[in-house]
């Protein structure tokens, strides 16, 4: 068997925040418990959104928590060339077209009965040939293949969904030229060799669009491990409310690293909270060991942190 590959692949929207530090760390150990190589990758694909002090903040970040990476960092920013010719590859197959569908014209045109997990389910207008709008430039839909897709994720266990009906062709180059998340993640995965996905189980539905790019561009599909979410007390996802939720915030407040590392492992079912630096969790690590429920983030928990 070859060496697994991991990789954490945060976008510098903000500052990690502990939620992503905790998918960090399990993906950090769930690869070098096994030996392999663990690869960073800045998803600054998002020209509005990405900030270069958010990139220097996540290199900042993982280096005060000991988690530590192999190779060259790759910059989604500077890789278009790299999607653009995988997108020829779909067109080539007949799996990617224009569309100069508005976003308002699409959620008109998706009734009500069709709205789908995320929005409007886009409802085909353009796949026999967009008509040319003045003005509009086109952006380009994924041809989404009929029926059920199916894989069993490590953490989440057997999922399905059919993307043709809750979700529909899906964008796979915005109308600015940029490489849409689901394209580039799955070019970059398979140009980087990866061979084990964690990360955060908001990404579980995205799953099966990505599966479909990978079979239509003939690549092999990653081992899944989708990480449940730290929940606030309220029952939402942990917000970035104040620097008590980021590495850096709590570091200002003087918290170790391995404080840090010791609550993160406990919310993950791996040890009591004491203290602890994420080297010394490699050997007992294994992923049948993490716990597979949300985790409600108490605040109090944060508070003891910072006295
Ligand atoms: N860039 C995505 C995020 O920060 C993660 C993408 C992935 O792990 O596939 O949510
Ligand atoms: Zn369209």
């Amino acid at each position: 068997m070859t060496s697994p590959v991991g990789r954490f692949a945060p976008s510098p929207t903000g500052r990690l925040h502990l939620g992503n530090l905790r998918s960090a760390l399990l993906g950090w150990l769930d690869i070098r418990a096994r030996g392999g190589r663990f690869l960073l990758r800045i998803e600054d694909l998002d020209p509005d959104r990405s900030k270069p002090e958010h990139v220097d903040g996540i290199f900042e970040d993982l280096e005060f928590l000991g988690l530590d990476w192999d190779g060259e960092v790759l910059h989604q920013s500077r890789r278009a060339d790299v999607y653009r010719d995988a997108l020829e590859h779909l067109r080539r197959q007949g799996r990617a077209y224009d569309c100069t569908c508005s976003r308002a014209e699409v959620a008109r045109a998706a009734s009500a009965p069709h709205v789908g997990e995320e929005g409007p389910v886009y409802p085909g207008t353009c796949r026999s040939g967009a008509s040319p709008k003045p003005g509009r430039q086109p952006s380009v839909r994924f041809r989404v293949a009929p029926g059920v897709v199916r894989f069993v994720d490590e953490l989440a266990g057997p999922f399905e969904q059919n993307v043709e009906h809750t979700i529909g062709d899906f964008l796979v180059q915005r109308s600015d030229g940029v490489a849409s998340y689901q394209l580039a993640v799955v070019v970059d995965d398979a140009a980087s060799g990866v061979t084990r996905v964690l990360r955060g189980d908001d990404l579980l539905s995205s799953t099966p669009r990505q599966l479909q790019v990978l079979e239509a561009l003939q690549l092999p599909a990653p081992a899944y491990a989708h990480v449940p979410l730290l929940l606030q007390a309220d029952g939402k996802r942990l917000a970035k409310r104040d620097g008590a939720t980021t590495a850096a915030g709590l570091r200002e407040r003087g918290v170790s690293a391995e404080a840090i590392i010791g609550l993160l492992a406990r919310w993950s079912g791996l040890g009591d909270g004491s203290p602890v630096r994420a080297r010394d969790l490699v050997r007992d690590f294994s992923l049948a060991r993490v716990r597979r429920e949300p985790t409600v983030v108490h605040d109090d928990e944060l508070l003891a942190l910072v006295r």
